[in-house]
């Protein structure tokens, strides 16, 4: 008999040209566990109204991320690759797991506080219930493993309180998803500025997308913030240096950081020439996924054809999930 794969689920929001943040922090694990595990994984276009309510850029942000992601080496034979959208059930799994959100803690959540101060004119119960609406997505599976960002940690431990009240309640119908990343630690890929995280919101200098041509990537990097250099030997080094070795961790060779770290620690290095480099060792890395974004992005037919087949294997999914949780719940009257 076949062992039943474990289960895991993950979305982007299509907000937007992903980075180099989404691919360390996500897609780059998407790519892995497709191989090994049962995979969902979701464009949250209903996620994204909750920031960006006008839709006249929706279908092609939708299609770009889904470009994006398999020009990234997501294969949709292998994964579910769905839409949000498309699964209609996630939006009754919202509704019940809301009688199980308290406000208070909804309130508190760090994503929330950061949207309120960016968009105080705009701060609607869906971006409050945001965490709500993520923890359906994830469980709608019966999901364990979510592979996600650093910044993602809070959310899934309020999926797990979600689960635990649910299944407390009404009986065990969710196991309790956990964050998950190959190498024990989450990832967090900084914005080139030394301040916070990449991502697809924040000033375009600061941040390396997945399409950015080969000059724009050099000029951004050229960019990242600076210094004249230690004065002392071993000196600690300020965050925003830091954060420069982090990203060269992230293309570099071994032998080429160790090299930059030795300058460092002797205070002889040549801030311009790391640059330098690591310009080189984006372009090297980049360049190759843009130039599949570009022959994947233009053929509409094969998008729509991986949103159905997506949508119908997410769909199947949904539907036995939810058969339990209104059993459970005691929803079904006949
Ligand atoms: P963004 O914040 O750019 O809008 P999303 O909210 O759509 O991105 O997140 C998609 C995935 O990418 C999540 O798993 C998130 O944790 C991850 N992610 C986003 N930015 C970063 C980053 N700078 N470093 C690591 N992971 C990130």
């Amino acid at each position: 008999m076949a062992v039943k794969k474990e289960i895991v689920m993950s979305g982007i929001r299509p907000t937007g040209f992903l980075h180099l943040g989404n691919y360390f922090g996500a897609i780059r694990n998407y790519v892995r566990m497709q191989e090994d595990f049962e995979c969902y994984f979701m464009v949250a276009d209903l996620h994204s109204l909750t920031t960006h309510p006008d839709t006249t850029e929706l279908r092609s942000n939708v299609e770009r991320v889904l470009a994006e992601n398999i020009a990234c080496g997501l294969d949709p034979d292998k994964a579910a690759f769905y839409c949000q959208s498309h699964v209609h059930e996630t939006a009754e799994l919202y509704l019940y797991l809301n009688m199980l959100a308290y406000m208070g803690e909804l309130e508190k959540t760090v994503t929330f506080k950061d949207k309120v101060r960016q968009h105080p004119e705009n701060v609607n119960a869906g971006l409050l219930t945001y965490p709500v609406l993520q923890a359906a997505d994830i469980i709608l599976h019966r999901a364990k493993y979510v592979p996600v960002g650093k910044d993602q940690e809070q959310h899934l431990e309020m999926a797990r309180n979600y689960v635990n009240r649910f299944n407390h309640r009404y009986g065990e119908v969710f196991p309790e998803p956990q964050a998950f990343n190959y190498n024990a630690e989450l990832v967090k890929v900084p914005s080139l500025d030394g301040t916070g995280k990449m991502s697809k919101s924040e000033n375009g200098m600061s941040t390396l997308f997945l399409s950015d041509e080969d000059d724009a990537i050099r000029k951004k990097v050229m960019k990242a913030k600076t210094d004249s250099g230690p004065t002392e030997m071993n000196a600690a080094k300020p965050d925003y240096i830091e954060n420069i070795f982090n990203l060269m961790k992230l293309v570099c060779e071994a032998d080429v950081i160790a090299k930059y770290k030795a300058d460092y620690n002797n205070c002889s290095i040549r801030y311009g020439d790391l640059k330098k480099q690591l310009g080189e060792d984006m372009v090297k890395f980049i360049s190759p996924i843009r130039e599949k974004i570009n022959t994947i992005l233009p053929d509409k037919a094969y998008l729509k054809k991986v949103m159905e087949q997506g949508a119908e294997k997410a769909n199947e999914s949904a539907g036995k999930t939810m058969q339990l949780v209104r059993e459970a719940m005691g929803l079904k009257y006949f």
